[in-house]
């Protein structure tokens, strides 16, 4: 296969940012919203309209994160299934979730007609199925098929005359969607911006004070507020959600085919840890075919280049491929018991959090921002009680939260010990990274591809875990709650407010 590829998303790479001013001082509103993706950007609007007067404050650009490195798929299943959040909760709260997904897609194309916007919003079938490769997991499949009934879904067991993989089990959903999340995000922000909505970019929030008022500190003046959303994908700072919940990073792709992409629909083909999701894409730059799969722990592959190998030889083997246009990585949180956190927690009592949303958070955002919305009115909603990050459930939590936590335990105490002592700043090669301690100094030093050193503090400014190196993405990541750092140490996602600090000392030889 040609390789051409940019190591961007494709959203990214094919739609134009519309530009917003710093925040120019002090300023008071109603609403304070901390973070532009679709959660915040959705929460504007729902809120906006209500009549609030709501600033937003983005460190980057709206949309730029998860957002914009999704795959643009909107569904009522779940990533980790429908039947699942039966067997850990009940019947009625499984119709909940697939009640309140199926809501907030139909939300997304209200809002498309509401202001006419152009991002490919396009009505589509969701697919689970086996192939005769992966036929030892049919029962996953056939469970999702009586799931979906029971929740309501119009779902058959059948598959369409032009599937392009051979099947061995399906379940197929009619009626779901898919665009392109960056266009719609953009567009929605340019449409809601006026009298009741500023949004600010280049603004990033060093610190939330909950209170009345609460106080959002900014790098550039700080805004006095009645509620505060934290729509960050993962809450920014110490929240007990971070304790149930799990970072994981995900690889996409998107490619040329010879000839032409399979039918419109969100294909996910199950594997047996795993499933591939893979839909296809048109825009005035043409077709394409794109794959997200190969999930692993943040911080925890060390070799995470050979995820992106092993996605383009599943697509090799799948399509005719004719080049790798787009590639690149991102980041989602999975909650202990498969439902997300949307509501205030146990801490605070008027900054609201919008977590734990897997890889499902367009959907899941889409949610939020009308459950927020009837928090903050004042409104009875009916999914509050079900998604309250303040809800105990022992039991559909147990395991993966016991894990969760004894592997935090673990990576504190591990990555001290295991400290490389041997491993001198002139031994790394360039494009290497290593952490190691140098005069009691626990360093995260890299070689760039020129040859100049990069140095900053290994522990992360989070909880103290000591970050490893991704050597796909050129980053410390930090393996206990996902925080990741540039090379200079800069944040460029999860909890983390700070940077890595800078060493006190590089006197070892460079
Ligand atoms: C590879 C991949 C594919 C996915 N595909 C899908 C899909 O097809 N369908 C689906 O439903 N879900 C999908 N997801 C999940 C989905 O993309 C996310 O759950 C969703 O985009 C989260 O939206 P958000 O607005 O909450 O967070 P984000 O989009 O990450 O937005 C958070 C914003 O907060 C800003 N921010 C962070 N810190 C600060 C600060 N200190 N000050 C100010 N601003 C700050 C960030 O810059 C960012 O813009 C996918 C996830 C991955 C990893």
């Amino acid at each position: 296969m040609e390789k051409q590829h940019i190591t961007e998303a494709l959203w990214s790479g094919t739609t134009a940012f519309k530009e917003y001013p710093l925040l120019p001082g002090d300023i008071e509103v109603d609403v304070a919203i901390v973070g532009a993706g679709i959660t915040g950007i959705s929460t504007a609007y729902t809120l906006a309209k209500a009549g609030k007067r709501v600033a937003v404050l983005e460190a980057l650009k709206v949309g730029s994160g998860t957002t914009g490195s999704s795959t643009g798929n909107l569904y009522a299943p779940i990533d980790e299934r429908l039947h699942s959040v039966e067997t850990k909760f009940d019947e009625e709260t499984m119709r909940t979730v697939a009640a309140a997904r199926t809501a907030a897609i139909d939300f997304i194309e209200k809002r498309v007609q509401e202001y006419n916007i152009d991002c490919e919003f396009n009505r589509v079938p969701w697919y689970l199925f086996t192939t005769p490769e992966t036929s030892s997991q049919n029962s996953q499949v056939e469970k999702e098929l009586e799931a979906s009934k029971k929740a309501g879904l119009p779902v058959s067991g059948e598959a369409p005359a032009n599937f392009p993989y051979e099947v061995s089990a399906i379940t197929n959903i009619a009626h779901q969607a898919q665009f392109n999340p960056l266009k719609y995000v953009q567009h929605l922000a340019a449409a809601i911006v006026g009298d009741n909505c500023q949004i600010y970019e280049g603004t990033k929030v060093t610190q939330v004070e909950d209170g009345e008022p609460c106080v959002v500190h900014t790098q550039h003046g700080k805004v006095t507020a009645r509620h505060v959303v934290m729509a960050t994908h993962s809450p920014k700072g110490i929240y007990a959600v971070h304790t149930e919940m799990e970072p994981y990073r995900e690889y996409a792709m998107a490619v040329r085919l010879k000839g032409d992409p399979p039918a419109g629909g969100i294909y996910w083909h199950q594997m047996a840890k795993q499933h591939h999701s893979v839909r296809p894409y048109s825009n005035a730059q043409g077709n394409f075919l794109l794959v997200l799969g190969e999930p692993h722990r943040v911080g925890h592959k060390e070799h995470n280049e050979d995820s992106f190998l092993k996605i383009e030889e599943y697509m090799t083997k799948h399509f005719d491929v004719d080049h790798i246009v787009y590639k690149w990585a991102a980041q989602n949180y999975k909650p202990a018991d498969n439902l997300p956190y949307i509501g205030t927690s146990l801490t605070q009592d008027h900054t609201y959090i919008a977590t734990g949303f897997a890889a499902d958070g367009l959907t899941w955002g889409t949610v939020s921002s009308m459950i927020i919305h009837d928090l903050i009115v004042g409104k009875e909603n009916e999914w509050a009680r079900t998604f309250d990050p303040k809800r105990f459930t022992p039991v559909a939590s147990s395991k993966k939260f016991m894990q969760e936590n004894v592997h935090v335990a673990k990576h504190l105490i591990k990555d001290y010990f295991f400290y490389d002592k041997d491993v001198q700043l002139k031994d790394l090669k360039p494009g290497e990274g290593k952490t190691l301690e140098i005069d009691d100094e626990k360093l995260a030093a890299y070689r760039d591809e020129e040859g100049k050193l990069h140095v900053v503090s290994s522990v992360c400014t989070h909880m103290g875990c000591v970050v490893h190196f991704n050597n796909a993405e050129k980053s410390w990541d930090c393996p206990c709650h996902g925080s990741r750092f540039s090379v200079e140490g800069e944040v460029l996602e999860g909890p983390a407010y700070d940077n890595l600090a800078k060493p006190n000392t590089t006197k070892n030889e460079q």
